[in-house]
């Protein structure tokens, strides 16, 4: 993946892809004191793209970090970097991280660098499983209670325990895995938030110690447009059964119906159908009809 073509953002100036380079003493890859963020081109617009940015600045002041870029800043780069890279859809990865200006766990002095990435990344999960209904593994790790770890943040460290149970679930033929929380409530998949559906009302975990997902936002706003009514609460893996439906949401993912998840089987209905048309077009730009 390094050696793709084209440009990438890094402190403030566009340089060949394969040149984006870090040193193998970067404290972001030590002591995984970096933060990233994952957006969406749709038509040529990153979608939602103020939000991205303002919680890229978030996670990396829960980290203890300043990224040395103010949002219009970021947002502008992200922009002029998706029409450098020419795409009209792509995916868009920012990471900040801090910089290899001394090792040990203490890195006050450490420069904090900021690289944007885009490249094209049209499916998360395989298109023909797609809207069959992918399969969930359930996971052995669980997300963990927020005095744990600083899971309001999209940090990098809290990514170890997805990419496991990813591995864990794709060797069992799995398409994702399933996390419970450290309480043993239904949290989300490794990349994604879950929804489930019964009797015409969407159910969703309250996202306490798991990140609220931009998509997941927008779609109970999606579900509220079209009347249904959305419950945000904890849910135990043990009314798994009981739900007809269900699917996740991510803006890699977007919105990915579910089949399987362990014994529990659903079929992707109504609800879910239209809650993916839904998505696909909220996230067209809204141009103004050049009359
Ligand atoms: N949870 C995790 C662990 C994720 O990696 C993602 C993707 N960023 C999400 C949820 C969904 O977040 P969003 O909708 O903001 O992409």
């Amino acid at each position: 993946f390094d050696q793709l073509d084209g440009q990438i953002w890094y402190n403030g100036a566009f340089v060949p892809w394969a040149e984006a380079k870090v040193h193998v003493l970067t404290h972001g890859l030590h002591y995984a004191s970096a933060v990233f963020e994952g957006e969406r081109a749709y038509g040529g617009e990153i979608f939602k793209l103020r939000e991205h940015t303002d919680r890229l600045i978030e996670s990396g002041r829960i980290l203890g970090f300043e990224i040395p870029y103010d949002a219009d800043t970021i947002d502008a780069a992200c922009s002029e970097l998706l029409r450098r890279q020419g795409f009209s859809d792509a995916y868009v990865r920012p990471i900040a991280w801090r910089g290899s200006e001394s090792m040990g766990v203490s890195a006050q002095k450490n420069t904090i660098n900021l690289a944007i990435a885009i490249w094209q990344w049209p499916s998360y999960f395989d298109p023909e499983q797609r809207m069959k209904g992918i399969r969930l593994d359930l996971a052995e790790y669980r997300r963990p209670d927020p005095r744990t770890a600083p899971s309001r943040a999209k940090a990098a460290g809290l990514y170890m325990i997805c990419t496991i149970s990813k591995h864990a679930a794709e060797a069992k033929g799995y398409a994702d895995a399933l996390m419970l929380d450290w309480r043993g409530r239904v949290a989300e998949a490794t990349g994604a938030n879950v929804f489930f559906v019964k009797d015409g009302v969407l159910h969703t975990p309250d996202p306490d110690c798991f990140l609220d997902g931009i998509t997941r936002r927008t779609v109970i706003d999606l579900a509220k447009r079209r009347g249904y009514e959305v419950q945000v609460r904890a849910i135990m893996p043990e009314e798994l059964e009981g739900f007809t439906e269900c699917f996740l949401c991510g803006t890699a993912a977007e919105v990915t119906p579910v089949a399987e998840i362990g014994p529990y089987r659903f079929v992707p209905g109504d609800i879910t159908r239209r809650l993916v048309e839904d998505y696909a077009a909220e996230v067209q730009p809204k141009r103004l009809a050049a009359e």
